[in-house]
């Protein structure tokens, strides 16, 4: 099984979903199952888009108490890989597991400002 690529049903949101040679897990070391590389633009102190490009990944050991990962990681349990047969749910799976992924790195990103403005005592 080779690379996946993901694209939304609206087409705007493009997600590359990598199963082989995934890296190790940064918070327990161990093997991941899946990386994802997806768009993530973020605003600049002028309140301009930047675009980026973020990636995540997916750990059994780490990634079992947030929903979205734990659905996706019944789907590499029971199928074990990534087949013609599965991809369409492997797909939707794994774009609704980086939307997740998207809103907690946008949530630790406004509370990590929101801590800045207080450490200022700007809040
Ligand atoms: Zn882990």
């Amino acid at each position: 099984m080779n690379d996946v690529q993901h694209i939304d049903p609206q087409g705007q949101d493009e997600i590359l979903l990598k199963v082989d040679g995934t890296p190790q897990c940064p918070r327990c070391g161990s093997d991941t199952v899946l990386l994802a590389r997806y768009q993530h633009s973020w605003k600049n102190n002028r309140g301009e888009d930047v675009p980026g490009i973020k990636e995540a990944v997916l750990c059994r050991g780490c990634d079992q108490t947030d929903p979205e990962a734990a659905e996706l990681l019944a789907l590499f349990t029971v199928d074990e890989q990534v087949t013609p047969e599965n991809l369409e749910t492997f797909g939707g799976l794994a774009a609704a597991w980086v939307e997740s992924v998207r809103q907690r790195t946008v949530d630790e990103a406004l509370l990590a400002a929101q801590h800045e403005l207080w450490c200022r005592g700007e809040l």
